[in-house]
This record gives C-alpha cells, structure tokens and sequence, in this order.
C-alpha cells in the first residue's frame, strides 16, 4: 500500500510529530511505500489566491474553483500544488495528522485542503461521496486534543466527537470519495504522563498494522438521491 501522510504542527518535537513517526515506522516495517508532506517545514502556502494558476481562464475575476478546474486540464497549477496532488493520487491511503485548533484542522492544513483538492480531478459536477474522485482510497484522521474523552460524547459538554470532525470527515475527506476510516484520537495530550502518552503510541501502532481489518464510516451515496439530490428514501 502507497500511504501519504499530511502532517501539520508548529513544533519539530511535538507529540504529534511522535505520532507521525510512528505511523513512518509501523507502516513502513509493514513493507508499505510511505510519502511525508510535513507542511511548517516545508514552508507550505496555505492561502488560495490568483498566483496559484499561471493560465487564467477568466483574468478579470477569480472564481477559484472554475480555475482549478481549467489548471488541471492545461497542466497550469502551480508547482506546489501539482506536488502535494501528485501524490495524494499515487496513495492508496491518506492520513492526516494534527492537533486539533479551535474544533478544526491548523489553518496550515486547511490550506492544503482548499488548494491541492481540486474541482476537476478530486470532485466537481455530480462527482462526489461515493462518485467523488478519490474512490477507491481510504482516509485516516489522526489528532491530538487538549480535551478529555468524557468531554465528548452525546450530552457531554463539547458533544459528539463526529460533529466536531464533520467538516473534515463528512464535507472534505467522503465528499472527494474516500472511504473514510474511524478517527485516532490521542486525548488530552499535553495533560498527561509520559506513559499514557507512550500508551497512545502503542495504540496507535497497533490500530495501523490492522487497518486492513476497519470499516469505513457510512456516507451517504448518490444513488440513494434522485438527479436534483432530493433523496428517494430517508437517508442521514
Ligand atoms: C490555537 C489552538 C487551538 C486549540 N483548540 C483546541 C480545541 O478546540 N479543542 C481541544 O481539545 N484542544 C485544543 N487545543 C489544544 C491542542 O489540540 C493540544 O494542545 C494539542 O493537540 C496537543 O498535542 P501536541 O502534539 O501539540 O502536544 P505537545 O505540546 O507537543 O506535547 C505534549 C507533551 O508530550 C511530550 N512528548 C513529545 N513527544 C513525546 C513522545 N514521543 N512520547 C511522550 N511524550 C512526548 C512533550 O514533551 C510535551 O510535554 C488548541 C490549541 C491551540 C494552540
């Protein structure tokens, strides 16, 4: 298996740069081919703007999507776009590894994911949940948290974890076709004692040499909706 990491923190040291080394180690002594884009260090644009196409399609007003799309079939990215996309699509798995900032992605990733998801190759028209451009590809999100586990949850004070990963899980990673897997959760990290955070690494290890063995999380797919997207039964 072909696994790319996208791994996102401010710190060299962080514990989950830890987590990022040991999905490295474990997956790689499984014999899996594995590609790093660590984005601070690779001094990652996160900032979708104009310069991110050379050949415009409308010069007079950006609409990025459109651009994205014309990008792709002229070849016209920029660079680092055209990298990162690369190889997203020579991975059979995607992992992404982050802390959780404010009940979301670092705005560093969040740039990954507005400029190397492109309409044209990744989704676009009525490509996207199980049609979207990715099929076939799973998707691991993998995060560290300041909060306790009992703080999540149905009546629990932050509410279901699911909600608070919604716009990663369900509106980016099965949006594009993933088959999205049962996030990692390290909690409370920065809280507890080194040997519970070495335990998050052994679970970790572990939850990877058995990946094979997870079911997906369930979206919804287009053939459960008519051709306006008005679903046919009572779907999620
Ligand atoms: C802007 C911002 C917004 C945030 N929003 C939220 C939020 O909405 N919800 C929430 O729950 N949290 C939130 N947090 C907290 C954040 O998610 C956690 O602080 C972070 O996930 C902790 O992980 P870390 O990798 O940064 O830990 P670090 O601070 O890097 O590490 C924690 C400890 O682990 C040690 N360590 C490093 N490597 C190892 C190793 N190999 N083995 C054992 N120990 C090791 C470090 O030395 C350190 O003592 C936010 C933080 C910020 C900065």
């Amino acid at each position: 298996m072909k696994v790319l990491i996208v791994h996102a923190h401010p710190e060299p040291q962080s514990f989950t740069a830890a987590l990022r080394d040991q999905a490295v180690a474990t997956l790689e002594a499984q014999g899996h081919e594995v590609q790093v884009s660590d984005l601070y260090k690779m001094n990652w644009n996160p900032v979708a703007s104009d310069a991110d196409f050379s050949n415009r399609e409308n010069p007079e007003y950006l609409v990025y999507a459109l651009e994205q799309r014309l990008g792709v079939k002229s070849q016209s990215l920029a660079a680092d776009i055209q990298a990162e996309l690369d190889k997203l699509l020579w991975a059979d798995l995607l992992i992404l590894n982050f802390p959780i900032f404010w009940f979301s992605t670092p705005a560093m990733l969040k740039g990954w994911i507005d400029r190397v998801l492109v309409s044209g190759i990744c989704y676009g028209g009525k490509r996207f949940y199980d049609q979207g451009g990715l099929a076939g590809k799973k998707a691991l999100v993998t995060v560290t948290l300041g909060g306790r586990e009992h703080m999540f949850g149905e009546g629990a004070i932050h509410g279901p974890l699911e909600d608070m990963l919604r716009p990663i899980l369900r509106g980016t990673l099965a949006y594009v076709g993933f088959d999205v897997l049962e996030p990692f959760v390290a909690w409370h990290v920065p809280y507890i004692s080194e040997e519970a955070r070495q335990q998050f690494l052994v679970d970790y290890g572990q939850r990877l040499q058995h990946l094979s063995d997870d079911q997906p999380l369930v979206f919804p797919k287009l053939s459960q909706f008519d051709d306006k997207l008005y679903p046919l039964t009572t779907n999620t």
